[in-house]
């Protein structure tokens, strides 16, 4: 095939394909937040449907020929295209290994298990979802052995979210963290607790929109609706949509999250608008995404500064005193306290929650046959006795708690850890340029610095390069968890 003619069907299938996504990304967006009740499963055949026509635009044979023309003249590319070629033909290459039964069987068994999923974690009722539980971890193994893997079947589903943090990487990453975060542990002392407050869903929503406005979220290229389990919908740079959950009697809950998702917003947005209808208007990596919902929740959203700056005019708008003073909120919004729920877990612990997940996932596909759905529960247990010293009594406190292994995401769980190791690291490169960053967090100068910063340094390049080449030009190493250790030791110092 010519190769002019290779880029032109190149260029015009990926965009086809990146379009359905937007699309689908909007139907999401509608189900999930303004879709009355009875429009479910009308639009749950349409999402169906426009799923398998992405499905095959990107399986198409044509499209193989076309990928495989311009890898074999990948001289002639630009680094740009190149990367866009690599991208590609690593889905291309992945999607053809599923036979199309299995890949409907799959689809099938998605959508029931969710369902179950949520029944059971309802009705505390492990045995309900068992069986599906089985079903998901059986298929991804069947996966993991289409795919391929070099070291571990567990690689192959780690390697859909960065494909140079596998299982040998992380887990001396992961050892060093865990130990850390166990000396630090030890050194918790008596937490501040804020006082109970009771705030109506309006203000919520308005503390939400003023703190959007304050941390850059430009609210004429996205948007704020509310939702039951708060999301980031980054359907275009100038379209953008975070939801949040008002829950009356515990206003920070929204706080935080609409930090958190603004976070991943605002990255969203700062994607460079020459990616638009490629497979790079993305962000680098799940690692690399989520360690920009934690700089804007924790690193800024839980600093002291910050707070200084902004405590009385949330205060003003909820029409409640939250603390005494910026000193007390601080201490109390940082406050260390093991728990059961990983959503709920501070800033320390959080962590845990995640290693404790990464070997339940490792134990079931690496070893050998691996740990039967009947062992999990008491493998969760042993693991939060010993790392976090609590004991789930209920299933829905317990193995039960998360979406994830419904969805058959294995391997997902890892990005929220090292997001957050990340999030330290970019600190850290930001600060030898522009000294500590409690300095610039205050005032709207330094908010914009930050942002600017944030956009050149890491949001533009979407996912132009791989995380490990962001992390190396930004920062000038791989996910390193001394970085986060060093920045979570000086907060604990400085509150116990
Ligand atoms: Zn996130």
């Amino acid at each position: 095939m010519d190769f002019n003619k290779s880029k032109e069907l190149f260029f015009g299938n990926m965009r086809r394909i990146s379009y359905i996504h937007a699309a689908e990304a909007l139907l999401f967006w509608d189900m999930l937040t303004i879709m009355p009740k009875k429009g479910a499963e009308a639009r749950a055949r349409v999402l169906g449907s426009i799923e398998s026509e992405a499905f095959r635009l990107s399986t198409s044979d044509e499209y193989g020929a076309v990928i495989e023309n311009l890898t074999d003249n990948a001289d002639k590319l630009s680094a740009r295209e190149k990367r866009m070629v690599e991208e590609a033909s690593f889905e291309y290459t992945r999607f053809k290994k599923i036979p199309a039964d299995l890949f409907e069987v799959f689809s099938e068994t998605k959508a029931t298990a969710g369902l179950i999923w949520r029944q059971a974690k309802e009705n505390n009722d492990y045995e309900m979802f068992k069986p599906y539980l089985k079903k998901r971890i059986d298929h991804s193994r069947e996966l993991a052995e289409l795919w391929g893997y070099k070291d571990k079947p567990y690689d192959a589903m780690l390697e859909s979210y960065d494909p140079a943090l596998l299982t040998s990487q992380i887990d001396p990453i992961f050892a060093e963290l865990l130990s850390g975060t166990r000396a630090l542990l030890s050194r918790v002392g008596e937490n501040v607790i804020l006082p109970k407050v009771s705030v109506g869903d309006g203000s919520q929503f308005k503390v939400g929109e003023y703190l959007l406005k304050v941390i850059g979220y430009d609210l004429e290229a996205g948007n704020l609706y509310t939702t039951e389990h708060p999301f980031c919908s980054g359907i275009h740079s100038g379209d953008v949509r975070v939801t949040s959950k008002y829950h009356a009697d515990n206003p920070l809950s929204s706080v935080f999250s609409v930090l958190h998702e603004g976070g991943h917003g605002i990255y969203d947005m700062n994607i460079s608008p020459e990616l638009e209808g490629t497979n790079l208007r993305d962000g680098a990596s799940m690692g690399i995404h989520e360690s920009q919902s934690r700089f804007f929740e924790n690193i800024l959203g839980r600093s002291h500064a910050f707070w200084n700056a902004h405590l009385g005019k949330i205060e003003d708008i909820f029409g409640v005193r939250l603390a005494k003073n910026a000193d007390e909120f601080y201490c109390g919004i940082n406050a260390v306290k093991p728990s059961l729920i990983r959503i709920e877990a501070d800033e320390l612990t959080y962590n845990l929650h995640v290693i404790i997940r990464y070997e339940c996932e490792k134990a079931i596909f690496n070893e050998g046959v691996g740990v039967d759905v009947d062992e999990l529960p008491e493998l969760w247990r042993e693991k939060y006795r010993e790392y976090l010293g609590v004991v789930p009594e209920t299933y829905s406190e317990g193995i039960l708690q998360d979406s994830h292994w419904a969805d058959a995401d294995f391997g997902y769980f890892p990005s929220y850890a090292i997001g957050n190791l990340c999030a330290a690291q970019f600190t850290d490169a930001f600060q030898k340029q522009h000294g500590p960053i409690e300095k610039h967090v205050g005032n709207s100068e330094g908010m914009a610095l930050i942002g600017s910063w944030l956009k050149e340094n890491i949001h533009k390049y979407g996912k132009e390069e791989k995380p490990e080449q962001v992390m190396l030009r930004v920062c000038g190493e791989n996910v390193n968890p001394a970085y986060f250790l060093k920045y979570i030791e000086e907060k604990i110092n400085r509150i116990y």
